[in-house]
């Protein structure tokens, strides 16, 4: 199947509350507006000079649709980040919170952010300890930064391997997305929870994920 073939064929597939992300690295801005064109309304990167690089070479197009950062962002390109992209997924520290919102501070607007859990405790992989008290100390400061609105979370798990093997780390981010939502803090307005990849968006969305990050499956293997 081509690529818009399988962007149809899941689009189809998953609820309609489930918002995809095109993960668009590697891939050419041909290949992105060709999803776009067909309904696609979200893009994920990881770098800022890629997103940059595809924000420009997409003209008009660019503005009709939502950005997401879903990498490791460099506190020197958190200005350039807030240029381009509507939503910033990868908050793990309040130092990193602190520093996106001196910057939007600076520039007059209020960023949007999710909390990123490392709910597997990789090693390899970023985001915060997936301990409850951790997560919700974080929440509670990133509620006092007037320049970040916080409206979800965000984790990756295991990447390949059985996606059942991924359940538990789902239902374990669902229970902490419930417990911080629940906590009705000042300014935050948890809806999101971004979990769920090529291999695992299905175990993710039964688990109650309402946005998954969509690369391989829809365009083909990474070369
Ligand atoms: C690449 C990437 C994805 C998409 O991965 P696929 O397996 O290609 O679907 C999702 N989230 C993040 C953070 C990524 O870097």
């Amino acid at each position: 199947m081509s690529r818009l073939e399988n962007y149809q064929k899941i689009r189809k597939e998953i609820p309609d509350y489930v918002t995809i992300v095109l993960a668009g690295k590697t891939r050419t801005p041909k290949e992105i507006k060709e999803i776009i064109d067909a309904g696609a309304t979200d893009i994920g990167e990881n770098y800022v000079q890629e997103a940059e690089s595809l924000y420009n070479s997409l003209g008009e197009t660019a503005k009709k649709i939502r950005w997401h950062m879903i990498g490791h962002l460099q506190t020197n390109k958190i200005n350039k980040a807030l240029k381009i992209f509507d939503v910033i997924q990868t908050v793990d520290s309040l130092e990193k919170a602190a520093a996106i919102n001196k910057r939007a501070e600076g520039i007059g607007r209020v960023m949007s952010v999710y909390i990123e859990i490392n709910i597997g405790s990789e090693i390899t992989k970023a985001g915060i300890k997936p301990e409850y008290e951790i997560i919700e100390n974080l929440a509670k400061e990133i509620s006092k930064l007037e320049n970040l609105n916080l409206e979800g979370l965000m984790t990756m798990g295991p990447r390949f391997g059985n996606p059942e093997d991924s359940r538990l780390y789902f239902k374990k981010t669902r229970d902490i997305f419930k417990r911080l939502k629940g906590l009705n803090l000042p300014k935050v307005n948890m809806k999101t929870l971004s979990m769920g990849m090529s291999n695992s968006y299905r175990v993710a969305i039964e688990e109650g994920s309402n946005m998954v990050r969509l690369g391989t499956i829809v365009f083909g293997e990474r070369k």
